[in-house]
């Protein structure tokens, strides 16, 4: 199957207009708009602007840049209807899923920075008592803006995992210029609409369409780089922002586990397991895409799941409440998550619902629910990113951890249990940046809680403190009021003065038993 790259590239103007691509909506197939590829020239230009603009938003302060957030806070709200059908009909999800995640979490963020931002920026004063050489002099921290922030983002949130991480780095005093998703690029066009429309200076924030090669081309401009996507294209942003010699940030795949010990509430764990694997139709870096059940609730657990599951309607939305799993985004995807179906049940495992695509108009792939399934299929290794949930029995918790973290991956987890001590005792030895109890995905929206992945998900963080100091370059300062005319470690040397300072540093640091 051509990917929308391949078939952009087909729609050059024979080689000589520039590139566009077709932007599609997946739950129908029409075509809805057709955008540009960027190259170089065009992108280095646009970075030429944003960094000409950065110093007079810097300068503007954090009221002034939280005042154009708190605007665009409102813009949302005002235009929450037409923000949703833009997400929903490039993407292919349901309004449902368009309003938690891309309208919800961005309108929160909006406001969560504006707020908390200044507080994570401010001034720090560090204590200057642990060295006689720097006693008493006034030591500082600043969080000084790096430049031009790149944000790259993906298809699955075309709001949320784009424009999100561009509000911290706006709020740290960068400009910003984000590359969309080739498959979702319009969502991002809005948002540039909405922050010119809430007085955002000229050149703060651009929005750079087109594919890998803009991505690419964006990062030898920038001064720090913020990726959302997939872990082989971290790989390559990695490489080329070491070329740059830029920081950056990776947020990709996950693998999520999910353990599910007997005394838990089954009924609410089994809602959760349908909810967590199905929304956004499986397509989030933190579903739920490996389930383990400890064997005493394990045929409880699976018949909850699948009735849950066979009752969900799929479709093209046709508005609010009209279905509850929508279409495959991406079209290369509907492959993967076929084959990781058919290579489960060449290997021995079950389909209990669905198990294919869908015929008819759109793209989607049938709410599918394996059991029988084993660490040898590539349903248990491999990121899916589609509406399936495979479920294996284990004989414990200590099993379920050991296969938990048998994974390249490690994003988010989740364990369920009536005992929450033992919960958070079995989620500490999970090999995953974030880890819930009796919960999942939830996390995503406290934004005072990091979020970032361990090994192949990712690198860094978002959220919290760290979700904006990052956008920023530390600076030191040291600054001495009252000093001696010479420092006693100054020239010249001499003996007296030099073994003076070696009693004081015994007296300081040679007390105490240290065996
Ligand atoms: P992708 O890696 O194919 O593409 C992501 C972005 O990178 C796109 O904008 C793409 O144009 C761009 N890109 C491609 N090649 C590039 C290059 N060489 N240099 C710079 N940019 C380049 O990912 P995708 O298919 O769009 O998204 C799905 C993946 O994203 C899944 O693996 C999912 O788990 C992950 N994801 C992770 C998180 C998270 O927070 N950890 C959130 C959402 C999605």
């Amino acid at each position: 199957m051509a990917s929308v790259d391949q078939q952009a590239r087909a729609e050059t103007n024979g080689g000589q207009g520039p590139a566009t691509i077709p932007v599609e909506n997946p739950a129908t197939g029409e075509l809805i708009a057709t955008i540009p590829i960027l190259g170089p020239a065009e992108i280095a230009e646009m970075a030429a602007r944003a960094r000409a603009a950065q110093p007079s938003w810097d300068a503007i302060g954090f009221e002034g840049r939280g005042k154009i957030l708190r605007r665009a806070q409102k813009w949302m709200l005002d235009n929450a209807e037409r923000i949703l059908d833009v997400v929903v009909s490039e993407n292919g999800k349901t309004y449902e899923d368009a309003q938690l995640a891309d309208f919800g979490y961005t309108v929160s963020a909006l406001g969560f920075w504006a707020k908390e931002g200044p507080k994570y920026l401010a001034d720090e004063r560090v204590p200057s008592w642990n060295n006689p050489v720097a006693a008493g002099k006034k030591l500082m921290i600043r969080y000084a803006p790096v430049g031009v922030v790149g944000v790259i983002g993906p298809w699955n949130y075309p709001i949320a995992n784009s424009f999100g991480d561009c509000i911290p780095a706006l709020m740290a005093g960068n400009s910003v210029i984000l590359k969309p998703s080739e498959v979702t690029p319009l969502s991002s066009l809005l948002m540039e609409e909405m922050l010119r429309a809430c007085g955002i200076p000229e050149s703060v924030f651009g929005v750079a369409t087109g594919d890998g090669s803009t991505g690419a081309a964006l990062i030898a401009e920038v001064d720090c780089v913020m990726f959302t996507g997939s872990s082989r294209t971290g790989k390559a942003v990695m490489k080329a922002a070491a070329d740059a010699l830029i920081p950056c940030y990776l947020e990709l795949g996950g693998k999520d586990p999910m353990i599910v010990c007997a005394d838990a509430d089954i009924e609410r764990a089994a809602n959760a397991a349908a909810f967590y694997s199905m929304n956004n139709g499986g397509q989030v870096c933190i579903s739920v895409e490996r389930v383990y059940v400890e064997e005493p609730v394990y045929d409880d657990f699976v018949r909850r799941v699948a009735e849950n599951i066979r009752g969900l309607r799929q479709g093209a939305p046709t508005g609010i409440g009209t279905v509850d799993v929508g279409a495959v985004t991406f079209p290369p995807q509907i492959e993967i998550v076929d084959d990781h179906v058919r290579d489960a049940i060449s290997k021995g495992a079950k389909v209990l619902v669905g198990g294919h695509p869908r015929a008819g108009t759109g793209r989607f792939y049938e709410p599918t629910v394996l059991v029988d399934v084993d660490h040898s299929m590539k349903c248990m290794q491999e990121e899916t990113f589609g509406p399936t949930i495979p479920i294996m029995k284990i004989t414990d918790a200590e099993e379920g951890v050991r296969l938990a973290n048998d994974s390249t991956y490690g994003l988010q987890a989740s364990v369920w249990t009536g005992d929450v001590k033992r919960g958070e005792a079995l989620a500490r030895r999970i090999q995953a940046g974030v880890v819930c109890v009796n919960d999942a995905q939830v996390n995503y929206t406290a934004l005072n809680l990091p979020m970032g992945g361990w090994k192949a998900s990712g690198l860094g963080s978002r959220h919290g403190a760290n979700g904006i100091r990052k956008y920023t370059k530390v600076q030191s300062l040291l600054v001495t009021r009252r000093a001696l005319k010479r420092e006693p470690f100054m020239f010249p040397y001499r003996a007296r003065r030099t073994l003076l300072l070696r009693r004081m540093f015994k007296l300081l640091y040679g007390r105490g038993n240290r065996d």
